[in-house]
């Protein structure tokens, strides 16, 4: 199963599958996860959303209450079930959701004795990613296997930025973690973009990130930026997306034209990669993206 998942995700373009990462707490993944998926979704892709912090938050903030679920990321990476019966709608949010909860905690622990740790998260997407445009993964303010399993499970890697002080810092233990996972489970992995949030104009420091982030990566920076905006953060005690909520904020219209931006970037890829094969006179079985 995994040998014919590889060689086809590689070529369709579909069932992409995104992690949210950056160990640094509070930069904005969840949000980020959540109003990325929902904008997605609102252009018609199917999206999934893996909640895969034990947090919670990304299973709160798309209407579907974390104390309620009764499985979640853990049992699918302890191989208690099959994943489609941890899938639910979150109808308020317009995708769907693999929930999490406290529960993850003990499969980080757990995880440890198990064989295969790394690939586990991905054996278990490999059997649905095809039903779904873009899977992401909200990863946990952490390096730990979970976020491993994501990475193992990737083809890109979003890593939001909040740009204040030591918004570089752990940086590079993250890219070095990309790197290793590459290198040992994942070689498809590639970082798909940094995206600058909570982004303040006013702060002249903010600006300064900016241009660092210009000269480290270059045009893996996203060109849209997410300001700081109140419905961002309002949002999800309403369990919705902001788009859902206040379809008209800033933060809401932040997150679409991101959603924009990344499917722009994704048909342009599939483009290379369509010459790329016409160069080497390969016979083309492709899909065209619904960009
Ligand atoms: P953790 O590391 O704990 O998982 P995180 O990286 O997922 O955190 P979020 O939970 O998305 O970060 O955001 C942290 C806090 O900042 C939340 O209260 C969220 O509502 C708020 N927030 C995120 N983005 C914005 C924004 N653009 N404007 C205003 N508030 C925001
Ligand atoms: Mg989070």
């Amino acid at each position: 199963m995994t040998q014919s998942v590889q060689s086809e995700r590689g070529l369709t373009g579909m069932g992409r599958i995104l992690a949210v990462t950056n160990q640094k707490g509070g930069v904005g993944k969840t949000t980020t996860s959540v109003n990325l998926a929902a904008s997605l979704a609102e252009t018609g892709r199917r999206v999934l959303l893996v909640d895969l912090d034990a947090q919670g938050n990304a299973t709160m903030g798309s209407g579907v209450n974390k104390y309620e679920v009764t499985l979640t990321g853990y049992d699918l990476l302890m191989g208690h079930v099959d994943i489609r019966s941890a899938i639910l709608k979150a109808d308020a949010a317009g995708y769907d959701l693999l929930p999490g909860n406290a529960d993850l905690t003990a499969a980080e622990v757990e995880l440890m004795t198990r064989d295969d740790r790394e690939r586990r998260l991905r054996a278990s997407l490999s059997y649905v990613q095809n039903d779904y445009d873009l899977v992401m993964i909200d990863c946990p303010p952490s390096l730990n296997m979970l976020t491993i399993n994501a990475l193992a499970a990737a083809h890109g890697v979003l890593i939001p930025i909040q740009c204040e002080y030591y918004a570089l810092e752990g940086l590079s233990a993250l890219l070095d973690t990309v790197e290793r996972v590459r290198a040992a489970v994942n070689p498809e992995l590639q970082i798909e973009g940094l995206l600058r949030t909570m982004y303040d104009a006013r702060n002249r420091l903010a600006g300064e990130v900016s241009v660092q982030l210009h000269e480290h990566f270059g045009n893996k920076v996203y060109r849209t930026i997410i300001p700081r905006n109140v419905r961002l953060a309002e949002a999800p005690s309403h369990g919705l997306p902001a788009l859902r909520y206040d379809k008209s904020s800033r933060g809401a219209s932040a997150y679409l034209a991101l959603a924009g931006e990344f499917i722009r970037r994704e048909a342009e890829e599939a483009q290379r990669r369509e010459q790329e094969r016409a160069a080497h006179g390969e016979h083309s079985t492709t899909q065209t993206s619904h960009a």
